[in-house]
């Protein structure tokens, strides 16, 4: 029996931005056709809570994938040469339940957050959205770029981020690889005013993003808070948008931006309209009008892995991308 590996190098080439755009706007909807097991993520913390490990189990139907990825969360990687996330995503077979491959999963976790942002923007932004800020200028960050190229035809981009250093870094490496003027802003309140498309991709605790700065009709994706406790987004910003999520269940659970507000009186439980993969369906209105903003609150979840991961095994079949080892296991098979 042969196991595929792939490698982060090996995962980069294969899982393009425009194709896993697709993947997992099919993915989450077979998710909200209710084609999905999906348990809350597990994590656990370092003592210290600089770090911690998180478990995603999971099962998607269509295209059928079965696994986990387990990932550990390092903020303070941020400038050492390591991802702030490392580890492996397993996709196990439906009938015998044998590993099938064994992937990177800084790359899938780089690639499938932007890429859900890219479908989710195709579907929530207006037409015309072009005016881009892009909060942060890590991992997320450069995906995200990459992410909203594909989704809409870009006629400004903005950057800011906590470190000037690594601000102008950012404008200076992805200016010349997308052949882009990106524009330094000394804060994130002049990188958003008048922006018409916000990605927030920062490992802030505290607001980046302050509603009184969105203009009418913006959307935001909204990446970088995946824990109850954290925020990017101030209350104002949640109040003043139409607010969809990937998963219902992880959003009330984990998501700060969102429950801090909800705690501070600004939203009730019904500001939360719904999955995006109902959106994806047809079944949830997304925009209503030129003058909405429109929020997405990412967290991230095990399908999104385990559809990339399908799609990576499926090309290393095709194309022999990646190694293969041999597990042992049944003779002959
Ligand atoms: P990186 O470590 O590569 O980048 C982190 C960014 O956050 C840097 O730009 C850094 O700014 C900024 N930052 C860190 N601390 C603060 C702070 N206190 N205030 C303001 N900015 C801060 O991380 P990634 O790009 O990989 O991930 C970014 C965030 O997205 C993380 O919180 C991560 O957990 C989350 N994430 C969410 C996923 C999802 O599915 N929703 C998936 C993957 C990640 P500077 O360098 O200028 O100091």
């Amino acid at each position: 029996m042969k196991v595929l590996f792939m490698n982060e190098r090996e995962v980069y080439a294969q899982l393009e931005m425009a194709m896993c755009m697709d993947l997992m706007r099919d993915a989450l909807a077979t998710l909200a056709r209710g084609e999905a097991v999906l348990p809350l993520r597990n994590m656990v913390w370092l003592p210290d809570r600089s770090g911690l490990l998180g478990l995603m189990p999971g099962y998607l139907g269509a295209p059928q994938a079965f696994g986990l990825k387990v990932v550990s969360v390092m903020p303070g990687n941020h400038g050492t040469g390591y991802d702030s996330h490392q580890g492996v995503v397993m996709l196990f077979g439906v009938r015998h339940g044998e590993p099938l491959a064994i992937l990177d999963a800084n790359a899938i976790t780089a690639v499938r957050t932007a890429a859900v942002s890219g479908a989710v923007t195709r579907a929530l932004a207006r037409e015309d959205a072009g005016d881009l800020a892009l909060l942060g200028s890590g991992v997320q960050a450069r995906t995200h770029l990459e992410a909203m190229l594909a989704a809409r035809r870009l006629r400004r981009v903005r950057v800011w981020s906590r470190t000037r250093a690594n601000t102008e870094k950012f404008a200076r490496e992805q200016g010349a690889r997308h052949g882009l003027d990106i524009e330094v802003c000394a804060d994130a309140e002049s990188a958003v005013r008048g922006a018409d498309l916000v990605c927030t991709t920062t490992s802030a605790r505290e607001p980046v993003l302050l509603g009184r700065w969105l203009a009418a009709g913006a959307h935001v994706n909204a990446v970088g808070a995946c824990f109850a406790a954290s925020r990017e987004l101030d209350s104002e910003a949640v109040a003043r948008s139409r607010l969809f999520t990937d998963r219902l269940e992880s959003c009330r659970a984990e998501a700060g931006d969102f429950l801090l507000a909800r705690g501070e009186g600004a939203v009730t439980d019904d500001h939360l309209l719904g999955e995006v993969g109902d959106v994806f369906l047809g079944k949830l209105r997304g925009r209503t009008g030129p003058d909405d903003i429109t929020l997405f609150e990412s967290l991230g979840i095990a399908v999104e892995d385990l559809a990339s991961a399908h799609a990576l095994l499926a090309r290393a079949r095709e194309s022999g991308a990646g190694q293969w080892l041999d597990w042992g296991g049944p003779a002959g098979v």
